[in-house]
């Protein structure tokens, strides 16, 4: 007998899909979910260890979310930086929640206390990291936030920056309270929870393949990669939680939001180090400026990381080319089959508007390993080219929206149809840092009646407590609560780096 349809379909199974399906489920526990995975196994493209920064984006340590005021001397506006960290602590409460309620019972498997830094060189740029300390520390989210242009205080934080340093100015901000986080590992953690929960199936291996509209919500086609089967589905609500796969599937769904919709991928690549004696002397992800042709992609980072039980460096990303929307299952023809007649001039506006990104793009992709060296000795003046390797990160696909008439927005935009029945989520910045804010919006949405219900209300706020807070406001007890998500998340005890 064919089992009944779900309420609730997730199509992907990465870390946006993840937080919705196990935050749904706790809040309402009569839904019954299936999440629908088109690889072999679970979180095995961006949200990947190996695949993205691992970097709990919180505003601590990203030059990008500050850029330098356009008039000399005006305070540095932290606006998004406020904005960013007040997202990033709803993931780090829902996070702590999941691990006290047995949802994500491994925190030592996917989180990890690392100092966050932003390191700069330069007079000009000293004193621009000098003003922008100002601005952050005065927010009670930032208030631990050091700064320091002497440099044996740089050695102290992280001696690789220093030794071997010309005679230049350079300057550093530190906040001990950074994370290390592999979403890859917490995905599937939570996903495993939601595969036992009554009413709830997760699969891999089964590829949705059309999305239209059916008389009460959503019909889907799934093939099943093993038997090369297609069967239909039923849902009244989907969820696009697909990555790169995420706007065929828009386009296909025939959402106005689809309209002149298209698609770029930019792959990324990382210089690895796994050398004992190099990886034991670095201590924090350390944030450089992005550089000026870079639009808003960010700027290149030295990195440490806790992949699989192991500490490793990681500097970049480098962007190169691809014509895949996906790493591990995507093809080559994935671009040329996404352009469409009414998405050719939304491509076309967005390359004239982008030149100088564009020839960014052309360089960083023409780059040799021995450039690439060049770029890592900016952060690291003694790097030895035989401890690095150079590895294949995620790949981003950039949306690129009719209505935006050729700028670029590099956040992260949850879209819905209409009538909320369908979520799909668009852009990669700041990504899985802020899964449980995402998480929230779609639920405010699309759920809303679920939120208005006393216990609704009761349950939501036991996952994120500040869900009906203004997100730049902190909490009258923010630091006694912060301190509590640290213990649980056993962030206390993981040694700061
Ligand atoms: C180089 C790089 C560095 C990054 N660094 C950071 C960072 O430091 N911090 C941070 O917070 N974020 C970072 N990000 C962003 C972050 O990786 C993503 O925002 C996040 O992983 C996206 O999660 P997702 O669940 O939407 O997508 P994914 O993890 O890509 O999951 C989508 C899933 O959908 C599946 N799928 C696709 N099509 C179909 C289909 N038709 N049917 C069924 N399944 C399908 C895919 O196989 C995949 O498993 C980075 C990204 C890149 C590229």
């Amino acid at each position: 007998m064919a089992s009944p349809d779900p309420d609730v379909l997730l199509i992907g199974g990465g870390i946006m899909s993840a937080h919705l399906g196990a935050m749904l489920k706790r809040l309402d526990p009569r839904l019954t979910i299936e999440v629908h995975e088109a690889a072999a196994e679970l979180a095995g493209e961006s949200s990947d260890g190996w695949n993205n920064a691992g970097t709990g984006h919180a505003g601590l340590c990203e030059l990008n979310y500050t850029p330098p005021p356009a008039v000399a001397g005006t305070p540095v506006d932290v606006t998004k930086a406020v904005e960013i960290f007040a997202r990033f602590e709803q993931s780090r409460q829902f996070w702590s929640y999941a691990v006290a309620h047995g949802l994500a019972p491994r925190p030592a498997d996917f989180i990890r206390a690392v100092p966050h830094l932003s390191f700069v060189r330069g007079e000009a740029s000293v004193a621009f990291l000098r003003a922008r300390h100002a601005a952050l520390a005065a927010h009670p989210f930032f208030r631990t936030m050091a700064f320091t242009a002497d440099r044996e205080v740089l050695r102290g934080w992280t001696p690789l920056l220093i030794e071997g340093r010309a005679a230049e100015p350079v300057a550093a901000t530190r906040v001990a309270a950074g994370t290390d986080v592999n979403f890859g590992e917490l995905s599937r953690q939570l996903l495993a929870w939601l595969a036992v929960q009554e009413g709830c199936r997760v699969f891999t291996g089964h590829r949705v393949t059309r999305l239209r509209r059916a008389a009460d919500g959503w019909e889907l086609v799934v093939r099943h990669a093993g038997s090369g089967e297609s069967r239909p589905v039923r849902a009244r609500f989907v969820f696009v939680g697909a990555g790169g796969g995420t706007i065929p599937l828009l386009q296909a769904a025939g959402l106005p939001v689809a309209r002149g919709l298209a698609a770029f991928p930019i792959a990324g690549q990382w210089l690895v180090c796994d050398n004992p004696a190099v990886v034991a002397r670095h201590f924090g992800k350390v944030y450089g400026p992005p550089p000026p042709d870079s639009g808003a992609l960010g700027g290149p980072h030295l990195d440490v990381r806790h992949l699989h039980g192991r500490r490793v460096l990681l500097f970049g990303p480098f962007a190169t080319w691809t014509t895949k929307f996906l790493h591990r299952t995507g093809r080559a023809t994935d671009l040329p089959a996404s352009i469409r007649p009414d998405n050719v001039g939304t491509l076309l506006r967005t390359g004239l508007h982008n030149r100088v990104l564009a020839r960014f793009l052309v360089q960083q992709a023409l780059q040799s390993m021995e450039s690439r060296l060049r770029a890592l000795r900016e952060f690291y003046p003694e790097a030895v080219a035989a401890d690095w390797r150079l590895v294949d990160a995620g790949i981003r696909v950039q949306a690129l929206k009719q209505a935006d008439a050729g700028r670029l927005s590099f956040g992260t935009e949850v879209v819905t149809a209409p009538d909320g029945t369908l979520a799909a989520l668009l852009g990669a910045s700041p990504g899985a840092s802020v899964s449980a804010n995402i998480a929230l919006q779609i639920i405010q949405t699309c759920f809303p009646d679920r939120l208005r219900t006393t216990g609704g209300h009761e349950r939501m706020k036991a996952m994120l407590p500040t869900f009906d807070f203004a997100l730049s406001q902190p909490s009258a007890d923010h630091a006694r609560h912060s301190a509590l998500i640290d213990d649980r998340l056993g962030l206390l005890s993981s040694g700061g780096a």
